[in-house]
């Protein structure tokens, strides 16, 4: 049930009620409770990236023959907890996925040349990461897809083909800056809620029970506990014999164009 779909079937029981209404009596209540039930299916494909509501997001990789999965980070680079991510992932031998705020990119550039340097891969995660991203007009979505890349490519020399949506927020506007900038858009399959209050065993169990080859894990390289979880979770992985590899590898696309 995808975004149209569910509009065409609402307009058909919306002119329902109102030719029924003109007939007989329709209680008010129906009218909220239709508009409530409209919202809230709105709301939940809107805030529910897998659901592929608005548009086609890349969430996992189930037909992989290799023992792989994802690891993704959002919201870095950051000069804390950025350096400790790497070094883990080193020790480890896991390769990862870094989704960067352009302007976090533009103020930490050394960062982002050492993420590269260690055979991760970058995709653009906007410019400013606001709050009202999912009320940005096409335009102005597009144009802060386009100041990340070119940060980025001035940075790295890559133009980056992959974009993770802030807050994992879709909607109409953000399918057409998609459709003008040609990003793939990246989703996860597994969430974290690592910047939440949870506790590190609670984030933990969620990323890993019913783990499987072909999952995209969504973690922050912008919090404390991100740090401890991920030892945990390398761990979780090498006794599953699973390995993390960047995103790109793991849906067989593009990282860069
Ligand atoms: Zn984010």
């Amino acid at each position: 049930m995808r975004f149209y779909t569910i509009n065409a079937l609402a307009l058909v029981v919306f002119f329902g009620l109102m030719l029924a209404g003109f007939f007989g009596d329709i209680p008010a209540w129906l009218y909220v409770l239709f508009v409530f039930i409209w919202v809230l299916i709105t709301a939940i494909g809107s805030f529910q990236i897998k659901l592929n509501y608005h548009f086609q997001s890349l969430n996992h990789n189930y037909k992989t023959s290799e023992n792989c999965i994802s690891i993704t980070f959002d919201d870095g680079p950051n000069p804390e907890f950025t350096p400790k991510v790497l070094s883990i992932l080193k020790e480890y031998g896991a390769k990862a996925t870094f989704f960067l705020i352009g302007e976090n990119a533009e103020r930490y550039p050394e960062i982002v040349r050492q993420i590269i340097e260690e055979g991760h891969t970058i995709g653009n995660h906007s410019y400013s990461h606001s709050k009202n991203f999912g009320f940005f007009s096409a335009e102005k979505v597009t144009a802060e897809l386009k100041k990340t890349n070119s940060i980025l490519k001035e940075i790295t020399g890559e133009d980056l083909k992959l974009f993770r949506p802030p807050f994992g927020v879709t909607n109409p506007n953000i399918k057409k800056a998609l459709k003008n900038t040609e990003h793939f858009s990246i989703g996860w399959s597994k969430r974290s809620l690592d910047t939440t209050n949870l506790s590190e065993e609670k984030i933990l169990k969620r990323i890993t029970s019913n783990l499987k080859k072909g999952d995209i894990i969504l973690l922050h390289d912008s919090s404390v506990k991100t740090i401890a979880v991920l030892e945990q979770l390398l761990l979780t992985l090498s006794s599953h014999k699973l390995q993390s590899v960047p995103v790109d590898r793991l849906l067989e696309i593009e990282a860069y164009a």
